[in-house]
């Protein structure tokens, strides 16, 4: 496959024919070598059905082409056209409450119905045909952020019909169902799969074991409906890639599972997007976090497919990107990982939604700060992408990052102010703060790369899933627990047999005597004569052979261990049983990491990140300042600037330099 440094997004069909030229021919003056287009043009190309116009789409092709510039098509799946609308209604999605979501917007589809899929497999099929022998397409990406404002949207009949049939697949008899999801609660009992259905609105709260299924089905519905627009591009062009603009964490499709379709992973990275409250708040770390993830998807290199180029908004707008700050945020993407960023997008568009989500260039067409500042990070920056193309980092710390724990959680937070993933990066921001390289893995993953393995809030604990975690400390991993670990079996149902955290207690050498919600308090943990803040939980538990570490130093189980540390076999297991805030948390990762002789890149003040790339036998770090006033930063002697520029120990503000080490 060709390698992409820099590309961008466009949409010929939002401007005259006659500007396309001058726009292939800026784009290929600032280093623009690949087009993403048409993922929302199914109307433009059939305008009614079997009825298809490509002649546009050919003519835009060619123009980009006659540049040297190559083309990822889009299938248009997330906005159905009118006449397919007037024709089927049924196709559109209904929310929980049974009421209809209407055309006017986009992703107004249920993924199941069969009406739906005909249209789409007819479209696809054409599409594919008359694309497959276009050497100047090189790739494809099918529908748009998928789970992204749909995935357990729709709950129709269709939804439940196929919703039935995974549940016949899974459990084989109702009176398994009915075990697995304890409806003898509630007289909830089942006489027939044909009495379930989704978990829709109802008047008090829903079974949690039936909405973790449903959750796991509307996962799996997504991904089947991407395989099958998967399997008609594959068959008529193998040759050519298949890539996903995935969203960071968004939860509703495994894209563990997604990803084993596609040959990359890519990624919509918007850190300035309107959707962020309060733009004062250092989320550098938040942003680094799904760059990583994304990492995992596929465990390689991955592109960006969508980088924010401008202010982003719908109806509310968010901040302008500040001067450098545009730069500063591809190179964050570069850093963790992405061999190709294509911006989002070529030209702020006059008309619909997205308005106001710009692009390089503004309405009028003409070059502004943002175009100045993209072409120079191009040109700039391009002979690095190419260096570093393939080339990930090395980590040997491991987060376990769980769609279905985190499903889980969703259903039952236990407390209002607990989210899975924001649990989760309290250890992420720690290791971030301290420059530690992090891996994401899934729970299908191989633990023993890395020797530490944090795996936050093992809520389902499947004897499969303790069975590896076992393995990977005897082998001397050293594993971190925390609180709501070993709870409940497979299917959402509290264990009845044993201590808490089930099936892993003695590796932790505790177990759970009780535990206390901190509904309406804050907590303390006194660790070494100093009290840090904690909150949400705390577990109260008896050591068996666990040491304590750190107790709590509030309520009437102060004194008593909140963070231990056990040894098993050659490795450890550590045991958090509260949140711990940001003091707390750099404390425990320090101890931690000191535990298991891991270092981070280089210590920096606070807003400037530390990464680095393994390419070619050399380590490119990448120094990043994302706070708004220089930083001072001791780079170590065997470290050259990649550029050859002369370091002079300050990097400007939102400023970076790459550094090659020798
Ligand atoms: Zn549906």
């Amino acid at each position: 496959m060709k390698h992409y440094q820099f590309g961008v997004d466009y949409y010929p069909e939002h401007w005259p024919k006659e500007r396309w030229a001058a726009d292939a021919s800026m784009m290929r003056e600032m280093g623009i070598q690949i087009v993403r287009m048409a993922e929302f043009s199914w109307e433009k190309f059939e305008p009614a059905e079997g009825e298809f116009h490509f002649e546009d789409l050919d003519a835009a092709i060619d123009i980009l082409a006659q540049e040297g510039i190559d083309v990822i098509l889009g299938t248009p799946s997330a906005a159905p056209p009118a006449w397919i609308v007037e024709r089927d209604p049924d196709i559109q999605p209904t929310d929980w409450t049974m009421r209809r979501r209407h055309f006017g917007g986009r992703h107004h589809d249920c993924q199941s119905h069969p009406a739906y899929r005909t249209h789409i497999r007819r479209y696809v099929t054409a599409f594919a045909a008359h694309y497959a022998v276009n050497p100047h397409v090189v790739g494809w990406q099918i529908d748009n952020e998928l789970g992204n404002s749909h995935g357990d949207l729709c709950f129709c009949e269709h939804c439940e019909k196929r919703f039935r049939a995974w549940l016949r697949e899974k459990y084989g008899t109702v009176a398994e169902l009915n075990r697995a999801w304890g409806t003898a609660f509630w007289s909830q009992g089942y006489g027939s799969f044909e009495q379930v259905h989704a978990p829709r609105v109802t008047v008090t709260g829903i079974n949690p074991s039936q909405e973790l299924d449903w959750k796991r089905f509307t996962s799996d519905l997504v991904c089947e409906f991407h395989q099958m627009q998967a399997d008609i591009l594959r068959a008529a062009a193998p040759e050519k890639f298949i890539t996903h603009n995935l969203m960071g964490f968004c939860s509703k499709p495994s894209y563990y599972d997604l990803g084993k379709q596609l040959d990359f992973a890519s990624h919509d990275q918007y850190p300035g997007g309107h959707f962020h409250a309060r733009h004062d708040e250092y989320r550098a770390d938040w942003h680094a976090a799904e760059l990583d993830f994304i990492r995992a998807v596929k465990q390689q290199s991955f592109w960006i497919m969508e980088q924010q180029s401008g202010i982003t908004g719908w109806e509310i707008l968010g901040r302008a990107p500040k001067p450098n700050q545009i730069p500063l945020w591809a190179m964050q993407c570069v850093a963790h990982g992405a061999d190709t960023i294509v911006f989002f997008r070529w030209r702020s568009c006059a008309m619909g939604t997205e308005q106001y989500w710009h692009g390089i260039l503004p309405h009028n067409g003409v070059p502004g700060r943002y175009h100045r500042e993209i072409s120079a990070f191009m040109k700039k920056y391009a002979p690095l992408l190419k260096e570093l193309h393939g080339s990930v980092p090395k980590a040997d710390v491991a987060i376990l990052r769980s769609y279905d724990q985190e499903r889980a959680f969703d259903i039952q937070p236990h407390h209002p102010n607990h989210r899975y993933m924001q649990h989760v990066a309290t250890y992420y921001k720690a290791l971030h703060r301290a420059n530690v390289p992090v891996d994401f893995v899934g729970e299908h993953h191989d633990f023993t790369p890395y020797r530490v393995l944090i795996a936050p809030l093992q809520f389902l604990m499947t004897s499969e899933h303790a069975a590896k975690l076992r393995a990977y400390v005897e082998q001397g991993g050293h594993l971190v627990l925390t609180w709501r670990s070993g709870v409940k079996d497979g299917t959402n149902l509290c264990y009845t047999e044993g201590a808490v955290p089930c099936l892993v207690d003695d590796m932790c050498g505790l177990a759970l005597a009780e535990y206390d919600c901190l509904r309406d308090t804050d907590g303390l943990v006194r660790w070494d004569g100093v009290e840090y803040p904690c909150t949400q939980w705390c577990d109260v538990v008896d050591t068996t052979t666990a040491e304590s570490l750190a107790t709590y130093a509030h309520e009437f189980y102060a004194g008593t261990p909140a963070i231990t540390c056990n040894q098993h076999g050659k490795g450890k297991v550590y045991y958090v049983g509260t949140t711990m805030g940001d003091a707390l948390a750099d404390r425990f990762i320090s101890c931690l990491c000191e535990g298991a002789a891991i270092g981070g890149l280089l210590d920096t003040p606070h807003g400037v990140e530390v990464t680095h790339r393994m390419a070619g036998g050399r380590k490119y770090l990448f120094v990043l300042n994302h706070k708004e006033v220089p930083q001072q930063v001791k780079i170590p002697e065997t470290w050259h600037t990649w550029d050859g520029a002369v370091w002079e120990g300050t990097l400007a503000p939102l400023g970076m330099q790459v550094f090659v080490e020798l």
